[in-house]
């Protein structure tokens, strides 16, 4: 069974990467990002408690995003594997799941790090386009849409994400070193780690990850 993280700086290319995985291997994908901009868009209480957060860069707060998580990964549509992308950031995180993996059975088996230069991240996230209906990523120079501004998956109107600006990248960068980079150690003592070039070609990587993925099936 896949029950697989996707982990990486902003802009490493989680977010495309879990477009490919979700339809090869037909998972539920679970980015805690689009939960939070969905929240946001909808006006609801948790979405007015963290837009300032989010907008800015910072991390939304453990207990909100764990129980958050746990909710979803209880789900029955999980039974048969998932993928998260975007979580766990921070070692409370990564321990709460791994709580949570014991109590409904759900452990994470695989960890994928796509790795990537700071002056690559900052590049792609400033021109980075995504669908706000059905969260698949573009780049106006790299991946650009068939038809400019339309989303390929859904025809929904492309999007600049409010916290794709460098300001921001700044904060989430800061956070990715200081909360979310340490998790690397604690997957790989965990012996399921796994990491892959995020500078190659989206080609390559593709090739690469699905290949890995199938041989672990
Ligand atoms: P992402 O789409 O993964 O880049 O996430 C967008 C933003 O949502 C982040 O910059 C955080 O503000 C928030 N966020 C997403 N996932 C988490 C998480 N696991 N813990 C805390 N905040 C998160």
């Amino acid at each position: 069974m896949l029950n697989i993280i996707l982990m990486g700086p902003p802009g490493a290319g989680k977010g495309t990467a879990a477009t490919w995985i979700k339809e090869d291997f037909s998972l539920p994908h679970i980015s805690t990002g689009d939960m939070f901009r969905e929240a946001m868009a909808s006006g609801s209480e948790l979405g007015k408690q963290i837009k300032d957060i989010v907008d800015a860069g910072g991390l939304v707060s453990d207990e909100l995003t764990v129980a958050l998580v746990k909710e979803r990964l209880s789900r029955k549509d999980c039974e048969n594997g998932y993928l998260l992308d975007g979580f766990p950031r921070t070692l409370a995180q990564a321990e709460a799941l791994k709580e949570m993996g014991k109590e409904i059975g759900r452990a994470p088996s695989v960890a994928i790090n796509l790795s990537c230069p700071d002056e690559v991240l900052i590049s792609r996230v400033t021109t980075r386009r995504v669908c706000p209906k059905c969260g698949a990523s573009y780049n106006i120079i790299t991946l650009k849409p068939v038809k400019e501004g339309i989303c390929d998956h859904c025809g929904s109107s492309l999007i600049q994400r409010k916290d794709d600006n460098e300001a921001s990248f700044r904060v989430r960068l800061e956070n990715y070193y200081a909360s979310t980079a340490p998790l690397l150690d604690y997957y790989k003592k965990e012996g399921i780690l796994h990491e892959f070039d995020g500078t190659l070609p989206l080609s390559n990587v593709k090739v690469e990850l699905t290949a890995f993925l199938r041989s672990l099936l």
